[in-house]
């Protein structure tokens, strides 16, 4: 016959969600196989409570439990209550909700499902180291593939990165037999408690060397350098960070390495403005050309294409390159080329150019004529950008 759940908790029929949560506190503390050491019938204890509590501080299944006893969950499906329906683990992951992680029953009890998978590792994990990284358009528009040299931290190749002189000056960690943690116990309010933390002496490694490496002094890396190949894809912007997993620092003994971070920087070009995917390029012309009409060659990231000026092109007048410009990083999207044309002013002329501009302001035809159009400059620049 199974023990009545109230009774279990050592609470009346009658008692509050907050009383059946304080008598188990009480109970789970009384009984923790952490205090009980090989004691099976403190654990059982312990299970039974587990299992008390699961029922009663659920409104629902205490309802069922109050009507039909243990009836209420002998069949069908997992039930908590089945014999063994509960586990340790079970167990502690219920601890979060009733003590919190941060007060002291948290780490009192190995805080809940951390107490199942240690964080023991080895060695430190290195770094992570910045470089920066100048392209120029042409790489940016296509992608690059580029090998720098990194001075950094590398694993010691004489001990592997173990920092081991050989492999009988690696021991088990004296004081805390290899699990990486110890136990330490506390006298507080309700009695002495153990708490689980990092083994201080082997930094929750499990193990100490006994005698180090002669190249590394230990430490399992060396200061030294790396050739790292990095693939930059088209379309990077100044001030975009790649990252290059485990190309930082190397860890201490054996740690995992650290990142290398690769901050782009764009280098400028002598005739080329970069605006976002779109480059702008500014073409002057004189004013004949304007007025004739002409074939110019332009320069664009990728080699040099020749644009047609028509007669009686003004200066400010913008053509557009479609597809000339940047690819996007992270799309299909490709931006454009624009040309703005700006008809040279001439700053010096002779007498008998003089003689001839004098002429020309005399004739109609070069008085300004601006075509009608209510549209403001934004709004034309607006239009013809997107
Ligand atoms: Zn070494
Ligand atoms: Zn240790």
């Amino acid at each position: 016959m199974k023990k009545d759940f109230y009774e279990i908790l050592g609470v009346a029929k009658s008692s509050s969600q907050d009383e059946i949560k304080k008598a188990y506190r009480k109970v789970a503390m009384q009984y923790h196989p952490d205090r009980n050491p090989g004691d099976k019938a403190a654990e059982e204890k312990f299970k039974e409570a587990a299992e008390a509590y699961e029922v009663l501080s659920d409104a629902d299944k205490r309802a069922q439990y109050d009507r039909f006893g243990h009836q209420a969950f002998s069949q069908g499906g997992r039930s908590s209550s089945h014999p063994g329906g509960m586990n340790m683990d079970d167990i502690f992951s219920q601890f979060g909700d009733i003590f919190g992680s941060d007060s002291p029953f948290g780490s009192f009890f190995g805080g809940g499902s951390s107490r199942t998978s240690s964080s023991r590792g080895r060695g430190t994990r290195g770094s992570n180291l910045r470089v920066k990284l100048k392209l120029n358009f042409e790489e940016i528009a296509k992608g690059a593939s580029k090998t720098i040299k990194v001075k950094k931290y590398v694993g010691c190749t004489t001990c592997s990165g173990s920092g081991a002189k050989d492999k009988n000056s690696i021991s088990t960690c004296g004081s805390c037999g290899g699990s990486g943690q110890v136990r330490r116990v506390q006298n507080t309010f309700l009695g002495q408690m153990q708490t689980v933390t990092t083994c201080p002496t082997c930094n929750g490694e499990g193990s100490t060397v006994t005698s180090k490496c002669g190249a590394c002094k230990g430490e399992g890396r060396v200061y030294g350098e790396e050739t790292v190949s990095i693939d930059i894809p088209a379309g990077v912007q100044e001030g975009m960070q790649l990252s290059v997993t485990g190309k930082g620092n190397a860890g201490e003994r054996g740690g995992s390495n650290g990142d290398l971070i690769v901050l782009i920087e764009e280098e400028q070009h002598a005739q080329l403005h970069r605006d976002g995917l779109n480059v702008a390029f500014d073409l002057h012309i004189n004013f004949p050309d304007a007025v004739f009409g002409m074939q110019v060659e332009v320069p664009t990231i990728d080699g040099r294409a020749k644009i047609k000026i028509p007669p009686g092109t003004q200066s400010g007048k913008i053509f557009r390159l479609k597809g000339k410009g940047f690819p996007s990083v992270n799309s299909y999207e490709k931006g454009d080329q624009l040309i703005q044309v700006n008809v040279w002013t001439p700053q010096n002329v002779s007498a008998e150019e003089k003689a001839q501009l004098e002429k020309m302001q005399q004739s109609v035809n070069f008085a300004p004529k601006p075509e009608k159009n209510d549209k403001s400059f934004f709004d034309k620049v607006r239009e013809m950008f997107n």
